[in-house]
């Protein structure tokens, strides 16, 4: 392990001795698998590989992605969602009641959360009116025990692209790591700073199948990283953290990948029509530009916006009194008869 990981890592993590499963000890082809406990005749519904333990690396899944994603498969990581993959960076690198992360609202809620559960402090440098980085603002909040700069982009709740510049100017000179959230670039491909991992060893990359692939429900994330930072994430991970099931249809799914891309396409194609439509309401004061599939919309008052549309059967995210972006709804972009429904019941709404 490179000594720039040793001097970031927890100190207990960095002495830790990770549980060695069984299919790590062996994991050859054939053979008579008398190691792990199985129920060696099956299993009761009899639906054949579940009797078994999954593959701890998720080797075969992680060739595709890499395959497809272009980065090697030592510099995956796999989680129970991208939500296992931010959980796990804060247990590996932050020690609870000294280290902080920086984050930059609005932004996604999970990062204050896990950072919240590991007693690691937080830091808030909000963006700018502009809805990009405060460099100078993110420059002196650092401090000596910060471990982590997250930056969401797509931004989620505001669906912007955070400037390549400004994430390239803080990799230059903060040497902890810095954190970029793509869950919504697979509607913005051409945004993915992935390429940054080449020249950038504190760089990781979040990913998720739960938007546009359509996987929600299978919770699964990804980190890639340099090599040093997934052997961490392997050394402290659940040694199953994915299961067979899960390893099975992503990887159906990632044999389909151009399916995905019709899903971008009608997503986008939807979202137009919205904005198009969403403008010409007078109870909605401002449509924020996406590059995902939902729009953050500012209004006079969300709460009483939120509680309408729920008399109508229409659920949206309420986001009130953001940073910035002052009072807002945040709806996902649904299919067309979903979209007039909620465009039919935005005409009769009548502001307080
Ligand atoms: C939805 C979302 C995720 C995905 O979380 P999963 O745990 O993979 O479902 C991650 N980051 C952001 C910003 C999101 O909006």
């Amino acid at each position: 392990m490179q000594d720039w990981i040793n001097a970031l890592l927890r100190e207990n993590i960095r002495a830790l001795k990770p549980y060695s499963s069984a299919r790590d000890e062996f994991s050859g082809g054939e053979g008579i698998f008398l190691d792990a406990n199985e129920n060696a005749f099956g299993s009761v519904h009899g639906i054949p590989p579940y009797h078994r333990y999954p593959d701890p690396q998720q080797r075969k899944l992680k060739e595709k992605i890499a395959q497809l994603e272009n980065v090697s498969s030592e510099q995956i990581f796999v989680g129970n969602g991208s939500d296992e993959a931010i959980d796990l960076l804060m247990r590996a690198f932050c020690e609870p009641g000294q280290d902080s992360i920086l984050i930059q609202p609005p932004t996604y809620g999970m990062y204050q959360v896990s950072a919240g559960i590991q007693d690691v402090k937080i830091i808030q440098v909000p963006l700018l009116e502009n809805l990009q980085s405060d460099l100078g603002g993110i420059r002196e909040a650092i401090q000596a025990h910060t471990k982590m700069i997250f930056f969401c982009s797509p931004n989620n709740p505001s669906g912007h692209i955070m400037d390549q510049k400004d994430i390239v100017e803080v990799l230059r000179y903060f040497s902890g790591l810095v954190v970029i959230d793509e869950a919504y670039v697979d509607f913005c491909p051409q945004y993915s700073l992935v390429s940054l991992l080449k020249e950038h060893h504190n760089l990781v990359i979040l990913r998720t199948f739960s938007k546009a692939w359509g996987l929600a429900g299978l919770r699964l994330g990804l980190a890639f990283a340099h090599e040093d930072i997934i052997k961490i994430y392997n050394r402290i991970k659940p040694p199953y953290n994915i299961n067979s099931a899960s390893q099975e249809i992503a990887f159906k799914a990632l044999e389909q990948a151009p399916r995905k891309q019709e899903f971008v396409q009608k997503i986008i194609q939807e979202r137009h029509y919205l904005e198009k439509n969403l403008a010409r309401i007078p109870s909605i004061l401002h449509i924020y530009p996406s590059e995902t599939n939902y729009l953050l919309l500012k209004v006079a008052n969300a709460h009483h916006i939120y509680q309408y549309l729920i008399n109508h059967q229409i659920i949206v995210r309420k986001r009130a009194n953001l940073p910035v972006c002052g009072d807002c709804i945040r709806i996902t972009v649904g299919t067309r008869s979903e979209n007039e429904s909620l465009i039919g019941a935005l005409h009769t709404y009548k502001m307080p």
